[in-house]
């Protein structure tokens, strides 16, 4: 008997880890010493706390080169320019809060690449024009695949021509959507791995999440950082839970 109850209690536990709600850096691991949002060091920082996830923003230069960055503009000499209006090689003279340079996607995937059980989360900011986003995603798609890591990476977008932009570019691709007008039915339709929207929308509309998973679909809140919040989402049994207090949402998660 003692045999089998072992095997048992053993696949109760993987089970259940397995269907535990897991936890997306936002903007990295940032919210500690030596790092900063968006960085190297933040992505680096994600992964030594052993989390699902890391996510990341991305926009594209004058020169059509993606970088890594959360707001179109940003101050430059004493000045506020816009990212999507400025060639790379200045952006990339602009120093983040930790004394790094803003860095290029391709550097931060190559960071990326050298991690291990982490998974990269892609947000493609919407753009002015929907030439500049087509191109934004047809890039992202490219440089991911040279890199060969498909398996590892997950995009996001607000952008509805980004959403279904990078699924047509890649079918197989996680594909999750950011601003909380759509159903999970809609989801469903236009081929999304599910719904990544802020906390509010789902406390809304709390049968969102058994629709999403009874379509197969997973549920992604941002961006939660309080422990009522926590709680109420762990309750809900939301997938992920992207925040700025990674190490906060796992001691309350246990
Ligand atoms: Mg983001």
């Amino acid at each position: 008997m003692k045999k089998i109850i072992l095997p048992i209690i053993l696949l109760l536990v993987h089970l259940t880890l397995l269907s535990q709600t897991q936890i997306i850096a936002h903007r990295g691991y940032w919210n500690t010493p030596g790092s900063a949002q968006n960085s190297i060091v933040a992505l680096k920082k994600a992964d030594s706390i052993a989390i699902y996830g890391s996510e990341l923003d991305v926009w594209m230069s004058s020169d059509g080169v993606p970088m890594v960055n959360h707001d179109d503009s940003i101050f430059f000499n004493g000045k506020k320019i816009s990212v999507q209006d400025t060639d790379h090689k200045t952006l990339k003279s602009i120093k983040l809060s930790n004394g790094e340079s803003m860095p290029t996607l391709k550097e931060y995937l190559k960071e990326f690449k050298k991690t291990k059980d982490l998974i990269l989360i892609i947000e493609l900011k919407k753009h002015r024009t929907k030439l500049q986003e087509d191109l934004l995603a047809k890039k992202t798609i490219k440089m991911v695949k040279a890199l060969n890591l498909q398996h590892r990476v997950e995009y996001i977008s607000f952008g509805l021509n980004l959403t279904t932009g990078l699924i047509h570019l890649n079918p197989k691709a996680k594909v999750y959507y950011l601003n909380g007008d759509l159903s999970p039915a809609v989801m469903k339709e236009i081929g999304a791995a599910g719904i990544d929207y802020h906390y509010s929308v789902i406390q809304k509309n709390p049968t969102w999440v058994k629709q999403a998973h009874d379509l197969g679909l997973k549920v992604n809140v941002w961006t939660v950082n309080k422990p009522a919040e926590i709680r109420r989402m762990l309750d809900l049994n939301v997938d992920f839970i992207t925040t700025d207090e990674p190490l906060l949402v796992k001691e309350l998660r246990q």
